[in-house]
């Protein structure tokens, strides 16, 4: 037994070294990710459940490791919070989608708007950091509407006036504001009184087991109520089958995105869809 015993601890010794290993690993490979431009920008489509037309996208990271594939940003993220490389994987999501946001705005839809995730810690950091996105959209000809930043609740908890300021800039320059993940946080729900909030996106927990649930139906339903009352716009995330998008319809849900309309994609193909879109 005492042989065992050790056994099974050297065993979790190495499986904790093993990951301590590959963390160490990934944290040095990200760098250079960066300056070699293995991170590449995927869009999702977000539809609008009125029109069914594609009205906006999220843009999502990927890391295309030359030696382990892609990797996801469930791995890396953490990782470039922790070693301070996350607000420039933001500035290189935030000119991707300047990029391709004038584009698809002239050729395919004007309002079109794409959504770029920021972590509480990206959002904290430098007070002139939007108001320089601003300019670069300015500088294109293109109006704060073009984008959207993605938050979550957590950071909202943080009561702090810093926080409701910059929403506030943002606001005032036109850049739209989502609370990602809405429902799995801390939920108080006074802060959406507080913070000015223009998206509340529906968590994709509350979407998987909408058809057979009944309490994720009522949670779903009362969220979009809510949501309209304060005159928020609602986005349901991980809409996978028609029945779902057929309830989240029925129950006024604005948006929807989800593997049911499209998958995140490289822009070249998410264009194609937008080209498609046309055509119909
Ligand atoms: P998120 O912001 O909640 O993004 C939605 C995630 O759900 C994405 O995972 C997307 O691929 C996935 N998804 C979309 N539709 C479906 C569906 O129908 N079914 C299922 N099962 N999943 C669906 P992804 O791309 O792996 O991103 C994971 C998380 O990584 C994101 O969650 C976000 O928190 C973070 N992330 C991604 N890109 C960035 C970024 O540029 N900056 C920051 N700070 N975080 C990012
Ligand atoms: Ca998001
Ligand atoms: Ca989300
Ligand atoms: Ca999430």
């Amino acid at each position: 037994a005492k042989e065992s015993g050790r056994n099974r601890f050297s065993y979790f010794t190495s499986q904790l070294q093993t990951a301590a290993l590959a963390r160490m690993r990934l944290t040095s490979e990200l760098r250079t990710a960066i300056a070699e431009q293995q991170l590449e920008v995927h869009f999702q489509a977000i539809v609008s459940l009125a029109s069914g037309t594609i009205d906006k996208a999220e843009a999502l990271i990927r890391w295309q490791h030359p030696q382990l594939g892609m990797i996801s940003p469930v791995e890396f993220i953490p990782i470039a919070e922790s070693c301070g490389l996350i607000t420039q994987i933001g500035d290189y999501v935030f000119q991707q989608a300047l990029l391709w946001i004038k584009k698809w705005r002239s050729r395919y839809q004007s309002q079109f708007q794409i959504s770029i995730n920021q972590s509480p810690m990206e959002f904290q950091s430098d007070t002139t950091r939007y108001l320089n996105w601003v300019q670069q959209l300015h500088q294109q000809g293109l109006p704060g509407q073009a984008i959207c930043i993605e938050i979550t609740e957590g950071l909202l908890l943080d009561a702090s006036t810093k926080i409701s300021q910059k929403l506030g800039q943002l606001r005032d320059a036109g850049i739209q504001v989502a609370l990602d993940d809405f429902g799995t946080g801390y939920s108080s729900l006074s802060y959406l009184k507080k913070f000015k909030i223009d998206y509340l996106k529906i968590d994709q927990s509350f979407i998987r087991n909408l058809s057979s649930d009944e309490s994720d139906l009522a949670l779903s339903e009362a969220i979009i109520v809510m949501a309209h009352k304060l005159g928020l716009k609602v986005v349901a995330e991980g809409v996978e089958s028609a029945s779902q998008s057929e309830i989240l319809s029925a129950a006024g849900c604005d948006f929807a995105q989800g593997y049911l309309f499209a998958k995140p994609m490289p822009a070249e193909q998410f264009e194609m869809l937008l080209q498609q879109q046309q055509k119909n």
